[in-house]
């Protein structure tokens, strides 16, 4: 499983952080960054929960 970014939609809303900091930060410019570049199996479930609170719909898990 993957996430996909689309850096252009992020708001900085930092959702998708809080509900999985293990999965999403922010950068200095404050937009969403992944934590892992290859996520980590353990951290899918919490991955698709920040994916899903993004209001921008800015996260999608490719498969
Ligand atoms: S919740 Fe969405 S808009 Fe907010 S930082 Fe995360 S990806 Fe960006």
């Amino acid at each position: 499983m993957q996430i996909s970014v689309n850096e252009a939609a992020c708001e900085g809303h930092a959702l998708c952080q809080l509900a999985a900091p293990d999965v999403f930060a922010l950068d200095d410019d404050g937009l969403v960054q992944l934590v892992h570049e290859q996520l980590p199996e353990a951290l899918e479930a919490r991955a698709e929960a920040g994916a899903r609170v993004c209001p921008v719909a800015a996260l999608s898990i490719v498969r």
